[in-house]
């Protein structure tokens, strides 16, 4: 208890009047503590099986028939409670609960995305030099590129054979499968390369994933390595090197999540940008049992390259089957979609300690202070923003707090430092409220990502909330 009397006018105005944020890991119970480190078990598990795109999609699907989803059917007709998923393309996925109010009323939205950074194989990507097989790759996303070389690296995607069947690749994961790198100078030898602006280290084109070095067998055969990969992939995939022009590989980091810190407070793994928000927003729609309104989490693609194509939120998917929901109800797709509310689920830039001068610490996410909500995102003078209103940012705020969500505000860096964007202004553009809410993260867009397993509960926390609006 504390001892009002002791305290001075200054100390009670101050706490009446003055913000006093504090750490979470202060202000949460043990309890709590314990529900968020047993959360993040299965973040971690989350987070292994699904390490591009297409594996979280099939992930969450599986997680989704275990909670009792079903796939959508226009033929049916929906009544509340019922829980149904879209798969789009293999690779998003929308998620809802039908709630016991109209459509008219809305829908509780929550927007993640399932892609991340990684080095994509190029269309023609076998080759031999010096006597070793590599894959020529695209690096995908924004990466520091000297961050991708010499890490242990998985390969993960689907091949379609010229006969239109589908093999399924991912090799690099398990024990005892053999894992692939990009290579980098030594040091000794590296007195130019250390001359290059840190942009410049490694080259787009300097990417390049070894894969093998031992020759087939014969005295005529010339490419005698890169053969050899391609009888082993033939016997493996049944694939000659053509069908890797209808291929898409991704090498991913090998490494598995893992717990970071003595106090194991933190999640260290590749891909937590967006995944953290991704199994954040799945959990808390699987969870959703008969809603007031109508819940869904959709699972996007393409959001680091700009959300653009069909499985990006810059398409039509979410728009026509929202549409399609309102008109088996006898609504106008616009009618649900202008009275819907929408938390753009993605991360933000916690402030780090070794690199303070790039955030403005008044108004930077850290570790451990919750979930962030950002009002606006975008980079110079807001540019390519959706930037929430007063009364929206208003709303928000009254649910978390009556929610018992611990949360912070952020912005990407300080003005004029750089920025970035999520998928918020393409749900905004449909004429709906949208407000990004998502976990801060350390070395955002490297191999290996940091995330606060207390911040991640709150962003689970937070969905749920928000789902239980009335
Ligand atoms: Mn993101
Ligand atoms: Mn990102």
């Amino acid at each position: 208890m504390e001892n009002t009397i002791s305290k001075t006018a200054g100390e009670l105005l101050a706490e009446q009047l003055l913000e006093n944020p504090k750490n979470a890991g202060e202000l949460m119970s043990d309890e709590e503590i314990a529900a968020a480190d047993s959360f993040c078990e299965g973040y971690k598990q989350f987070l292994n099986k699904g390490k591009t795109e297409r594996e979280a999609c099939t992930e969450a699907v599986r997680l989704a028939e275990e909670a009792g989803f079903v796939p959508y059917d226009p033929q049916r007709e929906y009544s509340a409670g019922d829980k149904l998923y879209k798969v789009n393309r293999d690779k998003s996925l929308i998620l809802t609960v039908i709630g016991q109010k109209p459509l008219s009323e809305g829908i509780l939205l929550a927007a993640a995305h399932i892609d991340s950074p990684r080095l994509d194989l190029k269309q023609h990507p076998l080759y031999e030099d010096g006597e070793l097989a590599l894959f020529k790759t695209h690096y995908y996303g924004g990466i520091k590129k000297y961050q991708w070389t010499a890490v242990p690296m998985s390969l993960h995607g689907v091949i379609v054979r010229a006969d239109g069947s589908k093999v399924s690749v991912n090799i690099g994961e398990d024990e005892g499968d053999p894992v692939f790198c990009v290579t980098d100078l030594l040091i000794h030898l590296a007195g130019e390369q250390m001359k290059r602006t840190l942009a410049n280290g490694i080259k787009g084109e300097e990417l390049n994933l070894l894969i093998g070095s031992r020759p087939f067998k014969d005295d005529k055969a010339s490419k005698k390595v890169k053969l050899n990969i391609m009888s082993i992939l033939n016997k493996k995939y049944g694939i000659t090197e053509h069908d890797l022009v209808s291929a898409e590989l991704e090498a991913v980091p090998a490494f598995k999540a893992r717990d970071l810190g003595f106090d194991r407070s933190m999640v260290g793994s590749y891909g937590q940008d967006d995944r953290v928000c991704a199994y954040t927003a799945l959990m808390a729609v699987l969870g959703c049992d008969r809603p007031s309104r109508t819940c869904m989490t959709v699972l996007t693609d393409k959001e680091e390259t700009g959300s653009d194509g069909n499985t990006g939120l810059n398409s039509s998917y979410l728009k026509y089957f929202i549409e399609d929901l309102a008109q088996a109800q006898g609504f106008t797709g616009r009618q649900v979609i202008s009275a819907s509310m929408c938390l753009s689920a993605d991360v933000n830039a916690a402030v780090d300690p070794t690199f303070p001068d790039v955030t403005e610490k008044r108004n930077a996410s850290k570790l451990n202070y919750g979930v962030v909500v950002t009002k606006f995102t975008g980079s110079r003078g807001k540019s390519g923003t959706s930037d929430a209103s007063a009364e929206f940012v208003g709303r928000i705020r009254r649910m978390m707090d009556n929610g018992g969500v611990i949360w912070q505000t952020g912005e990407l860096g300080k003005v004029d430092a750089g920025g970035g964007g999520t998928v918020a202004l393409y749900i905004a553009n449909l004429d709906m409220d949208v407000i990004d809410v998502g976990v801060p993260v350390l070395s955002m867009h490297a191999p290996f990502e940091v995330t606060s397993k207390l911040d991640t509960y709150m962003a689970y926390k937070a969905f749920s909330v928000f789902f239980e609006t009335e």
